[in-house]
C-alpha cells in the first residue's frame, strides 16, 4: 500500500468556482478576491483581511507595515517553517530566537522575556502544527513591554485557544493557503487586522504601492505584486464553505490516529493543551530516546508509507549560522525535539484502512529500531 503525506480534497464545488471565474471578465482583480477577504474576515474575527499571493508575502507586509527594518530585533521561535523568521531578514530585522516549551512545541513564554532589549520591536509567536501558543500570557508580557504581538497562524487557521481564535490575538496575522494547509487556494495568504492602518498598507503594497484610490501609475510607497487572482480566491471561497466539516473531518482523523497509535511503546503522540480547540494541520508523533527516528522514517518510506521530519531548527539552517552566528546547542529543546519527530501521512480523505496500516507500519518499525 501506498499512503500519501497529504493529498487535496477538491469537491465538484470548487472545481464550479474555479470554471465560473474562467468564464468571467475578471482573471485578477475582480470580485472574488474580496468575497473570500470577507468569509476570511468573518471566521477569525477580525475586521480586516487583505488577501495575497502567500503566507509568507502576508509576513512580510505585516512586517513592514509595522515599519519593521533594518537592525530591529523580533523575538520569535526557531522550530518553524523558516518563512516566519525569514519575513525579517527581507527588511534587515534580526529574529531574535527564543528555545520552546517541549510538550506544545510552542515558543516558551518563559523564555521570552529575557530576549528584550530596547532594540525589540515585536514578538512573532507561531502556532505550531495548528496548535495556539499561551496567547493570553504573551499578550500580557508584549502588553508590559508595549510590544506588538504579530502571529504567525499558517498552520492554525479554526483553532481556538481560551475562546479566542488562532490569528485573534495579535496586532496582525498571517494565514496560509499552499495545498497541504487546512484549507487551501493553490498559493495564497492573508493578513487579519483590526487595524485600519495595517490594512491600509497591506491593500497598497501587495498591489504595487498603489494608493488608496487605485489609480494605475500612481505609486506613493515602494509595494510588490503580491496580488491573489481570481482563480485562487474561487477556490478558497469555495473551500471556506467546507471550512467547519474539514476541520471535525482532521478532528476525527487526528481522533483516530490516537486509539490506533496510543498502545505502540516508544511513541510519543501529539500534546494538546487544556483549554486549546486543535486546528489539526499536521500529525507529529515523536519518538522515545532510544528509537532511531532515522531508520524508523526509512522502514515507513521503503514500506510506502510517506513521512517527514518537521522541522529542522531554523537557526540551524546554513546561511543563518553564517549570517547570525548561530551554533548547534543554542536552543536544545528545539535541536532534541526536531530530531525525534516524525509527521505520519494527514488528509481529509484518508482511509480507515490507510490509517491502519500506517500504524501496523509504524508498530513494525518501532519494535525493530528500538522503544
Ligand atoms: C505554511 C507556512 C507559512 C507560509 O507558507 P507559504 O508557503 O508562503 O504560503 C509560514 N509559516 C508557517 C509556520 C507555515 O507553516
Amino acid at each position: 500500500m501506498e499512503v500519501p503525506l497529504s493529498r487535496p480534497d477538491i469537491t465538484g464545488k470548487e472545481k464550479d468556482s474555479v470554471l465560473e471565474v474562467l468564464s468571467s471578465p475578471y482573471l485578477s482583480m475582480g470580485p472574488k478576491v474580496g468575497e473570500f477577504e470577507q468569509l476570511i474576515a468573518d471566521f477569525t474575527g477580525r475586521k480586516y483581511a487583505v488577501a495575497v499571493s502567500s503566507g509568507t508575502a502576508a509576513l512580510h507586509l505585516i512586517i513592514k507595515a509595522l515599519g519593521i527594518g533594518k537592525g530591529d530585533e523580533v523575538i520569535t521561535t526557531p522550530f518553524s517553517f523558516i518563512a516566519s523568521a525569514n519575513c525579517l531578514l527581507y527588511e534587515g530585522a534580526v529574529p531574535v530566537f527564543a528555545d520552546i516549551e517541549p510538550r506544545t512545541l510552542n515558543l516558551d513564554m518563559n523564555k521570552v522575556e529575557a530576549k528584550i532589549t530596547p532594540r525589540t520591536r515585536a514578538i512573532l509567536p507561531v502556532h505550531v502544527f495548528g496548535q495556539p501558543g499561551n496567547m493570553s500570557t504573551l499578550k500580557t508580557l508584549a502588553a508590559s513591554h508595549s510590544l506588538p504581538v504579530v502571529e504567525d497562524s499558517c498552520e492554525a487557521l479554526g483553532a481556538v485557544y481560551k475562546g479566542t481564535p488562532a490569528g485573534g490575538w495579535g496586532v496582525a496575522a498571517a494565514f496560509a493557503f499552499y495545498p497541504n494547509k487546512q484549507i487551501t487556494t493553490g498559493e495564497g495568504g492573508v493578513v487579519v487586522t483590526d487595524s485600519p492602518e495595517i490594512n491600509r498598507l497591506c491593500r497598497s503594497m501587495r498591489n504595487q504601492g498603489r494608493g488608496e484610490q487605485n489609480l494605475w501609475l500612481q505609486h506613493p510607497r515602494l509595494g510588490y505584486n503580491y496580488r491573489m487572482d481570481e482563480l485562487s480566491a474561487a477556490l478558497g471561497c469555495a473551500q471556506m464553505g467546507r471550512v467547519r466539516e474539514i476541520l471535525v473531518r482532521r478532528q476525527e482523523v487526528a481522533d483516530r490516529y490516537k486509539r490506533l497509535l496510543s498502545g505502540i511503546r516508544g511513541v510519543i503522540l501529539p500534546y494538546v493543551e487544556p483549554g486549546v480547540e486543535m486546528s489539526w494541520f499536521v500529525y507529529v508523533i515523536r519518538m522515545e530516546q532510544g528509537v532511531n527516528r532515522d531508520k524508523v522514517m526509512d522502514y515507513l518510506t521503503d514500506h510506502g508509507v510517506q513521512c517527514r521530519p518537521y522541522f529542522t531548527p531554523i537557526h540551524l539552517q546554513d546561511f543563518y549560522r553564517e549570517q547570525l552566528g548561530y551554533r548547534e546547542g543554542d536552543f536544545p529543546i528545539t535541536e532534541g525535539v526536531s530530531k525525534s519527530t516524525l509527521a505520519l501521512p494527514f488528509f481529509n480523505n484518508i482511509t480507515e484502512g490507510e490509517m491502519e496500516y500506517v500504524a501496523a507500519t509504524l508498530a513494525k518499525a518501532v519494535r525493530q529500531f528500538g522503544g
